[in-house]
């Protein structure tokens, strides 16, 4: 692990930005750092400059917006479950935080680093020398794939617990950077590219979260996972269905970027469960193979479908 240079808390979005921009192409966000501080230990990350965001009270908290619940991108996995309002509307939020690691990694861990943390890869989540005995892949400088042995594209996975639920549920976020202010639909900043995974500008901040309010959801969560008591997804299905039979399934740990398929209840459930696994470009690059985790998305949505009487 590097040791940082420069470590700095800002108190105010602004003052973070202010400091984003003078430090370009050198820094990196810092919220519950269970994810950040794990790719510095292996190499993966050596930002010499870590903006420490957690004291900028206006990313906590709760409170209804308009149409929305707004969620603080800072609030923390384990503590979502106590918030009554998201309790009442979103069980499947708390379902989908409680996933996530093991208890003492939820009591540090916050939902906008969550939605933002690092893609995966067996080849890639390890030490240095691991990586430099085998040969650095395209995530990290080498010029070839270790898993698909293609020189073009990286297939490292999206693996947030919480990102399929909130896209299921027609969530949005609030991103601030240097340009401004916007609101778009959270599965938009997904790119697909396991390299470069998201869209976001360099300095942009996950200012909150936030819900529609009133639709009257009805969802299902499953998680695929070796262990119970803490592991990363090999494949997360959350779906949602509103009072109106809108319908909207999103997969996690089986591409670079959510698998979404959208649709009415109404809708063969045959068709989307093939437009699910088609959608679902997954490799071998995980503890359970590629056909295996596939084929679970088959019996988790067949799963989902019976329990919502579909
Ligand atoms: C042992 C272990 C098990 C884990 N298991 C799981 C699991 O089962 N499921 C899962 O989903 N994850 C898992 N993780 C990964 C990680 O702990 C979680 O994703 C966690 O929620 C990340 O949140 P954080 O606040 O610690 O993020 P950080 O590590 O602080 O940040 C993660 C990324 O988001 C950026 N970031 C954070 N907040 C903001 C913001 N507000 N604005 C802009 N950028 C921001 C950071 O720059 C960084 O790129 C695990 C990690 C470990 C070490
Ligand atoms: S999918 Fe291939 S290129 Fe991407 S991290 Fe894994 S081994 Fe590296």
């Amino acid at each position: 692990m590097i040791a940082e240079k420069t470590y700095l808390i800002p108190t105010s979005v602004d003052e973070a930005l202010k400091m984003a921009k003078a430090n370009l192409g050198s820094f990196k966000y810092l919220a519950g750092g269970t994810d950040v501080m794990v790719n510095r230990f292996q190499g993966n990350e050596e930002s010499p400059c870590l903006i420490d965001i957690t004291k900028i009270n206006t990313l906590k908290g709760i409170s209804k917006d308009g149409k929305f619940l707004r969620i603080g991108s800072l609030e923390i996995l384990e503590e979502l479950k106590y918030k009554k309002e998201i309790a009442e509307e979103f069980p499947m939020l708390i379902e989908a935080a409680l996933a996530v690691g093991a208890p003492l990694l939820r009591k540090t861990a916050t939902l906008g680093g969550n939605i933002l943390c690092e893609n995966r890869c067996l080849f890639y989540n390890q030490s240095e020398w691991w990586r430099e005995a085998i040969g650095f892949c395209l995530k990290c400088e080498g010029d070839i794939c270790i898993a698909t042995k293609g020189k073009k594209a990286c297939f490292s996975e999206l693996v947030s617990d919480t990102a399929p639920a909130l896209i299921a549920l027609d969530a949005e976020i609030e991103i601030v950077d240097v340009n401004g202010i916007k609101q778009i639909p959270i599965e938009t900043i997904y790119t697909g590219d396991g390299v470069h995974p998201r869209n976001l500008s360099e300095t942009a901040i996950l200012t909150a979260i936030l819900l529609p309010l009133n639709r009257g959801f009805k969802t299902d969560f499953h998680k695929l996972r070796e262990r119970e008591s803490l592991e990363f997804t090999s494949l997360t299905s959350a779906i949602a269905i509103d009072k109106n039979g809108k319908l909207k399934i999103a997969l996690s740990g089986v591409d670079p970027k959510a698998v979404v398929v959208e649709g009415t209840v109404n809708d063969d459930k045959a068709l989307l469960i093939k437009k699910a696994i088609k959608g679902a470009r997954a490799i071998d690059n995980d503890m359970y193979s590629r056909k295996y985790r596939r084929e679970m998305i088959r019996v988790f949505l067949n799963r989902s479908f019976k329990k919502l009487n579909l």
